[in-house]
């Protein structure tokens, strides 16, 4: 007994003066200074830098990191900015389908969630996925029973609904016409605003949580990798966590999340020549655009992106702030 409250004193003690950081964004895209007003941009940078400043008001707390993480994705998708919540982008048949995902670098848990239509905040149904199942993704109907069943807030399909999203969805359809490709051409630049938080707390863990409406147009129950443990999330005390906003079927592919990490761990690099060698180089490649936010446990961070943007914002272990959205410039 009396080893233990030593201990956990000595934790406590040790934990006090612990650094914390934090890395978010709000998804990466054609997103071009020349098609933004001034205005909107002063929206997006103001609800980041809230966003990025109370994540770490809650890590210097000492609220775990997932819980600061569930917490900051919450804000991100209550604003209908984003693409997340409310501000999700449409499916091809007018309604919402989100997906979410969260895993904790020290315990190697995770949850998901996919293609709900009906959870207030997906990022909080994948935390309960994560704390209180034995499971680590669960989709569409079952996700959504379960939810409710642990008292997670319910809303209609139609809560999520925004004008500028369903002009998206107008151009996206239009544009598939024109192409008739038919399905498998609705790819535009429609999609961006995905979530994502990264984090270190002071207990020591990373952790990263991922939330999104997907792709505008998406049909047939299409999944992204917002969802997926390893694509679009991944956290390991031991290497890095890494949250992913792009092109979501090439992060998929290319596993970007986990080799990101991989390639931390098995082949010794810093944070930002593998997350830079991941997005700049492998994904360029390819040809699937977007970026990662990703941090190692000295609280290192790294915002790669191979788009013209990302909305992002971050928070070192020193306190600096930023905020951006471009290429070139914060
Ligand atoms: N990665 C997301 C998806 O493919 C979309 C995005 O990040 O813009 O579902």
């Amino acid at each position: 007994m009396l080893s233990f409250s030593i201990s956990a004193f000595a934790h406590e003690h040790q934990s006090e003066n612990a650094p914390v950081a934090i890395a978010i964004h709000g998804g990466a895209g054609t997103i071009l200074k020349s098609s933004m007003t001034p205005e909107k941009e002063a929206a997006y940078k103001a609800t980041l830098e809230q966003a990025v400043k109370h994540g770490y008001s809650l890590l210097k707390q000492g609220v775990p990191g997932e819980q600061a993480v569930v917490e900051t994705i919450k804000l991100l998708e209550q604003s209908p900015l984003f693409n997340a919540g409310v501000g999700a982008v449409y499916t091809f048949d007018g309604k919402h389908e989100l997906d979410a995902s969260i895993m904790h670098g020290g315990t190697k848990n995770a949850g998901a969630v996919a293609g709900v239509t009906t959870i207030k905040s997906p990022i909080e149904a994948a935390l309960l996925v994560m704390e209180s199942s034995p499971h680590v993704m669960l989709s569409g109907k079952g996700a959504e029973q379960y939810a409710a069943e642990n008292g997670l807030e319910q809303v209609d399909n139609t809560m999520f609904d925004t004008e500028f999203r369903k002009h998206a969805l107008d151009k996206a359809k239009a544009r598939m016409a024109q192409a008739s490709a038919g399905y498998g051409s609705q790819q535009g630049n429609e999609r961006f605003g995905t979530v994502g938080a990264v984090v270190l707390d002071k207990q020591g863990n990373i952790v990263a949580g991922t939330s999104t409406g997907g792709m505008t147009a998406k049909r047939y129950g299409r999944i992204g990798d917002s969802p997926i443990i390893g694509a679009g999330t991944y956290a390991d005390n031991e290497s890095c966590a890494v949250s992913a906003t792009g092109h979501g079927e090439f992060f998929i592919r290319y596993h970007v999340a986990a080799d990101i990490c991989a390639r931390m761990k098995y082949q010794g690099l810093s944070l930002s020549e593998a997350a830079g060698k991941v997005v700049n180089d492998i994904l360029v490649e390819a040809k699937g655009d977007g970026g990662v936010i990703a941090i190692d446990s000295a609280g290192n961070i790294a915002m790669p992106f191979n788009s013209k943007g990302m909305y992002r914002a971050s928070i070192s272990t020193d306190g600096d702030v930023t905020v951006a959205i471009y290429k070139d410039a914060l």
